[in-house]
């Protein structure tokens, strides 16, 4: 294993309500499955994994159009479940579990509360982010091209539609400003690091889907080197959701963001009733979806490094909250610390919940 891997940036998609959440990241696992092998692909609970093949292959047309950089990293794993809420309750001390966001905008409506509330949560948390300015084939007059990227896209438009994308970019450019943001469109940006590039995309036809994946890639490799640096250790994660599963019984949904976690590992859970100390039963990721065969929800894995999306079967799960930490517990002498360092991430859950 070399030195310099990468683990895959953690990114979530967040935005007001009806923006286009949801179908934006049902364009962007369709992409994924139509250009790779089925059998092929790694299911993850709660995430989806864009692999880095894909990105590729997405953003070939694009080398024509700017620079693109080579991809040393693994892939994008997108959390499944959109919207601020869910996001916020995923966090570790000191930041949040996702490394990138997407903000998504209706480009006719503009900012609306919950985008100004996604905005602020990311300000606070220190997450890099990019606006997909959606649903440009709403545009009056927008002529559309299924899953071109932008930049082809844009060419074929009358000069007075542009015209009008663009009044509606600089409203966004306006609201981003008001909350401390310098912003552009992303061909206009000159800085990636002082700018928020802003992408015109519609989840609908897939147009612009390729500059936001290469934007989004581009952004973790050049910036965040240093904290995807992939992690041999016990793995940390945070529990999505707590569920009941048919033949399981109570089981958590994770994403794990640190290190490896492997059937049989002592983990520990926080709770709001102290920490859970518990050992790992199974490890569970979903079947392919393209398995026709496939009879069973899940297959058994013997272990899942960062970053995943996995279900953790286990004893006593009952009191886990979602947002919980899970940590991995690497030798019985490190269990009373793993327990502390546990109780004060949930402390400082609780502690901001207050504060909000
Ligand atoms: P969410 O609440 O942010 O997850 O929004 P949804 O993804 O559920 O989208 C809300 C509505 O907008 C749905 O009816 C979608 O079909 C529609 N929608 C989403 N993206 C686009 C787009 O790019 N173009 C158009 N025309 N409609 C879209």
């Amino acid at each position: 294993m070399s030195e310099k891997r990468l683990r895959q940036p953690i990114v979530a998609v967040l935005g007001h309500v009806d923006h286009g959440k949801t179908t934006l990241l049902d364009r962007i696992r369709g992409t994924t499955v139509a250009m790779k092998e089925p059998g092929k692909i790694t299911q993850h609970v709660g995430a989806s994994l864009v692999p880095t093949e894909v990105i590729e292959k997405v953003t070939e047309p694009l080398k024509k159009l700017i620079p693109t950089v080579k991809l040393e990293l693994p892939g994008l794993l997108f959390i499944d479940t959109p919207g601020h809420s869910i996001f916020s309750n995923l966090r570790k001390r000191g930041g949040a579990v996702a490394d990138l966001a997407i903000l998504v905008v209706d480009v006719m409506e503009g900012f609306q509360p919950q985008t100004i509330e996604a905005v602020e949560i990311l300000k606070q948390r220190k997450v890099p982010f990019i606006v997909a300015a959606n649903k440009i084939d709403k545009i009056p007059g927008w002529k559309s091209i299924e899953n071109v990227p932008f930049l082809v896209s844009v060419r074929h438009q009358d000069k007075s539609v542009v015209e009008y994308l663009d009044n509606r970019i600089y409203e966004i450019m306006g609201s981003l400003a008001e909350l401390g943001f310098d912003s552009d469109r992303f061909d206009r940006v000159k800085d990636y690091t002082r700018q928020l590039a802003i992408v015109p995309v519609s989840a609908k036809t897939g147009e612009g889907i390729p500059e936001l994946l290469a934007l989004l890639a581009g952004l973790a490799q050049r910036y965040m080197k240093g904290r995807l640096k992939y992690v041999e250790g016990p793995a940390k994660g945070v529990v999505m959701e707590v569920k009941e599963e048919p033949g399981y019984g109570t089981t958590l949904d994770t994403i794990i963001y640190d290190g490896i976690i492997r059937q049989g590992d002592v983990i520990v859970v926080g709770s709001l009733e102290g920490p859970i100390v518990t050992k790992v039963r199974a490890l569970l990721l979903p079947e392919p979806l393209q398995e026709i065969r496939a009879t069973k929800k899940f297959r058994v894995v013997d272990e899942v490094s960062a970053a995943a999306g996995v279900k953790i079967v286990a004893p006593n799960l009952e009191n886990a909250v979602a947002g919980a930490p899970v940590f991995v517990v690497s030798d019985e002498s490190q269990l009373e610390k793993v327990k502390e360092e546990v109780m004060k991430e949930i402390e400082d859950v609780l502690i901001e919940t207050d504060k909000e």
